[in-house]
């Protein structure tokens, strides 16, 4: 794309309309991808719904736009909501009698449904009735009512905190695993593509390189380079302003941010490299513990700068290259079991 075909109106272009919407446009993923078009093909074929599917992983792996594929392969209409939001039966009640045959209900942090609704859930998914109590008191009466055939999504970031009950219900579970740094390359090239803007090799592979395995920090980072890329007159993203842009937004060579280091280092200097409980760091650093949990740690973990122990969290020998600092002589990070 040229300088001239730069448009700067695309800046507003929406993070929905960057979406993939068919499985063969969906980067990465392998195995779930493979699979998903298998249980696509056979729903199809034999003219049912397809099997109710549960996503996990990280935040920004894709859950959210492989449940609408989905929707779209399989033809029906893509219904979506969130564990938060449903706070009455009578919520998912009103979700449910508005499907029609076949269609997708999705429902993301399944997690956090709070447990009545999820009682409702139970006979919807497996018997798609609805048994609903009218009135109360002594004139209290059950109605049950015949669902159409719908297939549940349901996304976590917290497999572990979804119960067995509901869990078992899924009859499809697929895990997203973090993104390698090819992936990400062409997915931002893709995204470059989308917004109107020339990148180079080197252009993507550094922002790739600092993206944390995950396409949606690849697509937020690519439109912040974007943005200093045009200010800078510049008709192309190549490795430098990347580089430039990424470290004005204190994002430095391995994707860690400011919060990232600032969770390390509390680590290091106020715990001694740890063994340090999640509560505890969210309460110093002032966040939230399902943040530390779910956006923070995942990464961090992955790269081994931190294990989680029964005691806590601890700093690894590549953790502490990281901060630049020397383990302590009389250690005793490994002690504890291994989580
Ligand atoms: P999640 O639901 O897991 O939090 P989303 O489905 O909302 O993640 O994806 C976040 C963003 O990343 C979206 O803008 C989406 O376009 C992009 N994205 C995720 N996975 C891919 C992929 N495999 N290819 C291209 N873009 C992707």
């Amino acid at each position: 794309m040229k300088n001239e075909e730069l448009n700067p109106y695309l800046n507003d272009i929406s993070e929905y309309s960057l979406r993939p919407t068919h499985l063969k446009d969906f980067i990465g993923q392998g195995n779930v991808k493979e699979n998903l078009k298998i249980f696509i093909e056979s729903a199809k074929k034999r003219h049912i719904a397809m099997d109710h599917v549960l996503f996990f992983g990280p935040p920004g792996l894709g859950k959210t736009t492989l449940s609408q594929i989905v929707s779209k392969e399989l033809g029906v209409n893509f219904k979506a909501t969130s564990g938060p939001i449903l706070a009455k039966a009578g919520d998912l009640a009103a979700l449910l009698t508005n499907l029609k045959e076949h269609d997708v209900l999705f429902i993301d942090e399944i997690h956090r449904i709070n447990h009545l609704v999820e009682e409702v859930l139970y006979p919807a998914m497996e018997d798609f009735q609805l048994d609903l109590m009218i009135g109360d008191g002594p004139a209290a009466r059950s109605v049950r009512i015949d669902l159409p055939h719908f297939t549940l999504i349901g996304a976590t970031t917290r497999s572990g905190m979804i119960s067995s009950p509901l869990r078992d219900r899924f009859g499809i579970q697929l895990r997203l695993e973090f993104y390698n740094k090819e992936e990400l390359k062409i997915i931002i090239a893709k995204n470059a593509e989308i917004l109107g803007i020339s990148i180079a090799d080197n252009g993507s592979d550094e922002i790739a390189k600092r993206s944390r395995g995950t396409p949606r920090i690849a697509v937020r980072l690519l439109k912040r380079v974007r943005d200093f890329a045009i200010v800078n007159g510049l008709n192309i993203i190549d490795k430098n302003i990347a580089d430039l842009a990424l470290k004005r937004l204190d994002v430095d060579e391995f994707g860690l941010d400011s919060m990232d280091k600032k969770y390390l280092q509390c680590i290091l200097d106020y715990y001694n490299g740890g063994p340090v409980g999640v509560d505890t760091l969210a309460a110093v650093l002032s966040e939230k513990r399902e943040t530390i949990e779910e956006v923070i740690e995942p990464y961090i973990l992955q790269k081994g700068l931190v294990q989680r122990t029964s005691r806590g969290r601890v700093l690894t020998l590549e953790g502490y290259k990281y901060l630049g600092a020397t383990p302590r002589s009389n250690s005793n990070n490994y002690e504890g079991e291994l989580l």
